[in-house]
């Protein structure tokens, strides 16, 4: 008989064939790739049998942990029943259920759903609808779009046209039709005796600006709420939601919110736009919709932009589609995903877990070597001071590495670390997560 493959061959493989996302593959010359043999609960186990608390949710797709019972056993059922049918002249219930469920979630307002696979490709579908909704009605001047400095909106060309992060974008700039980039509100730009609400207003200020000259050639302003996640844990106030909404409702400019990363109850609420009490016009969600167990994404919009979209004319409509929209077994584990959120009161025990979780990172958040200690929901991050540049640009690859030799799945970006677990640690995984950050932090701060 054979032995079973070890890690080692597992990796030997891996490079070999498959090519990895966001990574420059040389790099696994030196960083290592883990090759995961099974999942339970918020670890990850490789084929050598170590383990990994998955501390970033595996790219902050999963919520209720690795082969989670209870989206297995519906997983099981749909199997059984329908693994995928068209959703162009077809429907089928999980897809009925889960757009009653989200509309519903937002008291109706964002009252019809229309789906993709990824997120990326949610966020081009509301950028097209609301170009296209504009179009239907005889404003075909607003063509462009307007993002924040530092977005993050995905990487198809599209998505990276409102996306402002030089790492992800500069090699194709002659490919995009860029968007125009507005102020942060980053709390962290604060002036000396600023809050974060005063930042939140400044950065509204440039929006209007921008609006008062520009607002009969913008289609529409996208955001993602409460914490721009990808360039680096940036939060802000709500109030910048809320002044950005009213002055979307005074220029007559759409607003998209990109509730890929903050959606599904990441900031303490199930979509971060309650925080501000506002609705967007589209709304997109991903990632975490489906539990971290399949590709799902949708936009949510309006009554009023589905009717721009509703005639006699076929070109009126919104013909725009993807193979597996709508995919039944998604939606199924989306629906899972939202009875545990119901069933388990999960938005509530998860203040009571990120308070414990909050206290137990306090003494890194004293370190001097640490600033900018914050935490929105179950998010928290800290930037690394490191004034050495060369230290500084491989601080997230030593970070990773070291994080590994602790059982622990952590990718800072850049010099920001990060934590984002999953909804499940008790209160052992919470104190292991929180001594072995900080143990991980002083080796590579002192290597
Ligand atoms: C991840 C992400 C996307 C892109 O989603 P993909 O599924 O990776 O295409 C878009 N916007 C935000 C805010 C994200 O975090």
């Amino acid at each position: 008989m054979q032995a079973a493959p070890q890690s080692a061959d597992w990796v030997a493989r891996s490079l070999k064939s498959v090519w990895h996302p966001c990574t420059q593959m040389q790099h696994h010359e030196t960083v290592p790739l883990i090759p995961v043999s099974h999942g339970r609960g918020a670890w990850l186990v490789d084929h050598d049998g170590k383990r990994y608390l998955d501390a970033i949710s595996s790219w902050w797709v999963n919520l209720f942990g690795h082969a989670n019972p209870r989206i297995n056993a519906a997983l099981k059922d749909q199997l059984d029943k329908l693994e995928h049918a068209m959703l162009a002249g077809f429907t089928h219930e999980p897809v009925i259920r889960l757009s009653e469920q989200l509309s519903a979630m937002t008291g109706n307002v964002l009252g019809h759903a229309f789906y993709a696979s990824d997120g990326a490709s949610a966020v081009e579908i509301a950028l097209k609808m609301s170009f296209h909704a504009w179009r239907n009605a005889g404003r075909n001047g607003k063509q462009e779009f307007v993002c924040l400095q530092g977005s993050y909106h995905g990487e198809t060309i599209g998505a990276l046209a409102v996306t402002d992060v030089a790492l992800f974008k500069d090699a194709y700039g002659p490919l995009l039709r860029n968007a125009r980039v507005v102020a942060s509100p980053d709390a962290r730009h604060a002036l000396d005796g600023e809050t974060a609400q005063d930042v939140a207003r400044r950065a509204a200020a440039d929006v209007e600006a921008l609006f008062a000259e520009r607002a009969g050639h913008i289609a529409a302003i996208i955001i993602e709420p409460l914490v721009q996640c990808a360039t680096g844990m940036a939060m802000h106030d709500p109030l910048y939601l809320q002044l950005v909404r009213a002055l979307c409702d005074q220029y007559q400019v759409h607003m998209i919110v990109d509730e890929i990363a903050v959606g599904c109850g990441r900031t303490g609420t199930f979509f971060a736009c309650e925080q501000a009490a506002i609705w967007p016009d589209f709304l997109c969600l991903s990632k975490g919709i489906s539990g971290g167990y399949l590709p799902l994404s949708l936009v949510l919009t309006r009554d009023a932009i589905y009717q721009a979209f509703y005639s006699a004319d076929v070109t009126r409509g919104f013909l725009h589609s993807h193979s597996y929209t709508g995919n039944p077994l998604a939606c199924r584990a989306a629906l899972a995903t939202l009875d545990i959120f119901r069933d388990d009161d999960v938005l509530n025990r998860n203040r009571l877990r990120a308070d414990r979780l909050t206290a137990a990172l306090a003494p890194l958040a004293d370190d001097e070597r640490v600033r900018h200690f914050r935490q929105r929901g179950m998010i928290w991050a800290f930037d690394a001071v490191e004034p050495d540049a060369a230290r500084a640009a491989t601080f997230s690859r030593r970070f990773f590495a070291a994080a590994l030799e602790h059982e622990l799945l952590l990718r800072p970006i850049g010099r920001t670390v990060y934590l984002m677990p999953p909804y499940i640690l008790d209160d052992d995984d919470t104190d292991l997560l929180a001594a072995r950050t900080r143990k991980v932090f002083d080796e590579v701060m002192g290597a």
